[in-house]
């Protein structure tokens, strides 16, 4: 059955989120670990924990993401900002793994101009300093578009990140649509060619999850700008082909789509329909 469901807010709680995913025909979603901008979070109660596990369950949800907040750079050369992206992934790991969320996906980061190379290794260091090895969790690189100096928008600077990790069993990669196409990967014109290089740089089982985006921005544009699915210059029906694609139809779909709840819903609904099994 096909996994899919939109990003949305825990703010009012994870069981009402969950009967929102619901409510829109989705069996899924992803949301932010914290305060995307900042970083808080909420403590939750007992009652509401349970409330969202029943919930997951009788509804037969799919694997669940939770993305690490945009103030975290685990490639950035200032220690302070390092040390807090270093304490927010080590910490968000912990939590989400306690609440048995399946994937944790956060951004390799920037190097502000000290280079790949040293990016890459600041992020392997905490992901070193995170991962204890028993985890549940499996912990996420997305791939992005390489705007600025943004890591992880070639498949091989992931490869090279998850080399240097102790425990790569724990590691995968969550690959969003509209980044890798703006990155240069034609996903839209030859599909089989880009999984095919994921496969030859990194292995194709480490592909996890999916972020189910259109892009504002053609091919190589190097800008990470969503659109709704159908709405950008991937387009609707190679957006389909990839989501019934053998070596990813199994895969969970999150929208990253400028929608509100009501749009997701119809969104999910045309997705679903287009992609219907037989
Ligand atoms: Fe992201
Ligand atoms: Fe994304
Ligand atoms: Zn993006």
């Amino acid at each position: 059955m096909l996994v899919i469901g939109p990003h949305i807010s825990t703010a009012k709680g994870y069981a009402a989120a969950a009967r929102d995913v619901i409510n829109m025909g989705a069996n899924t979603f992803q949301f932010f670990s914290r305060n995307p901008r900042g970083s808080s979070f909420r403590a939750l109660e007992t009652k509401e924990i349970i409330a969202f596990q029943e919930l997951r369950r009788k509804n037969n949800f799919g694997a669940i993401q939770a993305h690490a907040p945009y103030t975290m750079n685990l490639a950035s050369p200032d220690s302070r900002v390092y040390d807090f992206s270093c304490g927010v992934l080590k910490e968000d790991i912990m939590r989400m793994d306690a609440l048995s969320i399946e994937y944790f996906v956060f951004h390799p980061g920037s190097h502000v101009g000290t280079g790949v190379d040293a990016g890459i290794k600041r992020v392997a260091d905490a992901l070193n300093n995170a991962l204890s090895g028993g985890e549940n969790i499996t912990v996420l690189l997305e791939t992005m578009s390489g705007a600025g100096t943004e890591l992880g928008f070639r498949f091989e600077q992931l490869k090279r990140v998850i080399d240097l990790v102790r425990y790569k069993n724990k590691l995968g990669v969550c690959m969003d649509l509209c980044h890798v196409f703006s990155a240069g990967y034609d996903i839209k014109n030859d599909l089989n060619g880009v999984l095919e290089e994921f496969n030859n740089q990194i292995g194709i089982e480490r592909l996890k999850t999916i972020h189910l985006n259109d892009s504002r921005f053609p091919l190589n544009s190097g800008k990470d700008r969503h659109t709704p699915v159908g709405k950008g210059e991937i387009g609707l029906s190679a957006i389909i082909d990839i989501i019934k694609h053998p070596r990813i139809r199994d895969l969970p779909f999150y929208l990253e789509t400028p929608l509100d709840n009501n749009g997701h819903k119809r969104e999910i609904e045309m997705i679903k329909k287009l992609s219907e099994r037989r």
